[in-house]
């Protein structure tokens, strides 16, 4: 169904890709493919951010959530990589995780779409809830499912996988109201139908605590029901 999966963050360079994905923590591709164009005019590599203060990365960046935080990672982990790569993006994951910002999840975005050598598999949202709906895993945590994963698979196809899942999460599998229906493997899933939109999703966060009543309210209605009282006979 995906033949054409790829990494959706807009990108020219491994700097850049490494950049936009730090900046996609918590936040969608689209919304970062909006901000990265300005940013990227302005500051192309690593010198460029290395040389900027945080203070003039966020106004381009402030329409992304944690905007503050994420300049400040994206400027410190600039600094490193003029410090200590030669302004390069290193290419293992020791390395990478070392960077203010980069976890093993972005880690393995740029080893796998740069350099097709990934340290894992990348286990975001889509790949987490596709992988227990197709019955690879009933883990929840996505180390685990990242373990899982890579048991299951041959080291090659760690990079298209999780594009490929990613993509089928995004255009079909949706965590609510999955399209079984339309779906290529419906006959090999153990969750097509009914039952796959209960499986894989984030537990539900429950009911909000009711508002406290006002201080005021309480006194008053405290204050009014004996005096209501005192008048029966
Ligand atoms: S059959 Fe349904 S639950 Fe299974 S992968 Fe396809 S869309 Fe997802």
């Amino acid at each position: 169904m995906h033949p054409d999966a790829h990494c959706e963050l807009d990108h020219g360079s491994a700097f850049q890709l490494l950049v936009a994905t730090v900046l996609s923590a918590q936040t969608t591709d689209v919304a970062v493919n909006k901000v990265t164009p300005g940013l990227f005019a302005r500051y192309p590599d690593a010198a460029s951010l290395a040389a900027a203060e945080p203070i003039d990365v966020q106004p381009l960046i402030d329409r992304i959530g944690m905007f503050r935080q994420k300049a400040k990672n994206v400027v410190g982990l600039a600094r490193i990589l003029v410090a200590k790569h030669g302004g390069e993006v290193p290419q293992t994951l020791a390395e990478l995780v070392e960077l203010p910002g980069v976890g093993r999840k972005t880690a393995n975005v740029v080893l796998g779409v740069m350099w097709k050598k990934p340290e894992g598999v990348v286990v975001d949202t889509h790949v987490q809830r596709l992988s227990q709906r197709l019955g690879w895993t009933k883990k929840t945590d996505p180390e685990d499912i990242e373990q899982a994963l890579c048991a299951l698979f041959p080291r090659e196809d760690w990079d298209p996988l999780s594009h490929t899942l990613i993509f089928h999460g995004r255009r079909v599998c949706f965590a609510r109201k999955p399209e079984c229906d339309n779906c290529a493997v419906k006959e090999a899933c153990p969750s097509a139908g009914d039952k796959a939109e209960k499986i894989g999703r984030k537990p539900s966060r429950g009911p909000r605590p009711a508002a406290k009543k006002s201080s005021t309210k309480v006194t008053k209605k405290k204050s009014a029901t004996p005096k209501v009282r005192s008048r029966r006979p």
